[in-house]
């Protein structure tokens, strides 16, 4: 079968690493999104009349569940904590382009979120689907496997034995399946959303942690989706070195993977995860720092 996305060869650094173009798939449901969405995105649009999620309002599986609904004609169901004034009366980013598509926003008062996400999770119609924060739900893993099929078929026909493989995580719903369904493969992953601990108790939800799983370690901390220096140095960097990636997840995990790179031997294959629909909304914070 024909791959989704081409793995190209990326020299950065003076070291050679190949980068699997997952973010040149779609333009909205970009990167692991479109893989943890597959199953959906196979689904006939009569299946379902709406879809139901929450999370944060400039988050990147919104975008993609948006996109995914107005292509299917289905309602889309957004919850969120109260959103700040000035971002309602002008949205930006990935809020206006998924509220362009379509996206009925729901604000909920801190103190009763949680209550109103447990009975969002539990939908008492067919014909609504409840997708957990960040599509971290095993409806994700028959995306990730062709993802892991196509990194198979590119291996063996490029005859390398020892594989790493690289992608940054927030649920970790990409980096544990795909460590499931390569297991001659070392996945290499960091947490983004939290730290190493929050992260292992995700993926503990979805089975138990894969043993070719590494989770590679920042010397420094960094806040989720916060704006650094050093995060932004790098991501020029990488884009003058011919490719963009998003400064939220890619840049982290470029650094993170960069500080461990005399450690890795053999080839490393970094699957690129997409979200640089996200990029300006970063970049217009990097602005306002002063950066
Ligand atoms: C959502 C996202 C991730 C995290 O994926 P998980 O499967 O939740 O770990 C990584 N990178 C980008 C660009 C994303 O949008």
């Amino acid at each position: 079968m024909q791959p989704l996305s081409a793995v190209v060869p990326f020299l950065f650094r003076g070291r050679d690493f190949f980068v699997k173009r997952d973010d040149l798939i779609d333009p909205l449901l970009s990167g692991n999104k479109y893989r943890k969405l597959y199953t959906l995105i196979q689904t006939p649009a009569r299946r379902y009349r709406r879809i139901v999620s929450y999370g944060g309002t400039q988050s990147n599986a919104m975008l993609s569940i948006a996109a995914l609904c107005d292509q299917k004609g289905w309602d889309f169901h957004y919850t969120c904590k109260p959103v700040p004034e000035h971002l309602k009366s002008s949205p930006t980013g990935n809020l206006k382009l998924a509220l362009g598509l379509g996206m009925q926003l729901h604000e909920v008062e801190h103190k009763q979120f949680d209550a109103a996400i447990a009975s969002l999770g539990t939908p008492t119609e067919a014909a609504t689907l409840f997708v957990p924060q960040g599509g971290a739900d095993p409806i994700a893993q028959a995306g990730i496997n062709v993802l892991a099929r196509e990194i198979k078929a590119w291996q063996q026909a490029q005859g390398i034995e020892t594989l790493h493989v690289v992608t940054p995580s927030g649920t970790g719903t990409t980096a544990f399946y795909l460590a499931h369904a390569l297991p001659d493969v070392a996945v290499l992953t960091t947490a983004c959303v939290g730290d190493r601990d929050y992260l292992i108790r995700q993926m503990r939800m979805l089975g138990e942690l894969p043993r070719n799983l590494r989770i590679l370690e920042n010397e420094k901390k960094h806040h989720f989706a916060r704006p650094y220096a050093e995060f932004l140095a790098l991501y020029r960097e990488l884009k003058e070195a011919g490719i963009e990636f998003d400064l939220i997840y890619g840049a982290n995990m470029w650094h993170t993977l960069l500080q461990n790179i005399d450690a890795i031997e053999g080839a490393i294959l970094y699957v690129h995860s997409g979200g640089l629909m996200g990029n300006e909304t970063m970049l217009d914070r990097y602005r306002h720092k002063g950066l």
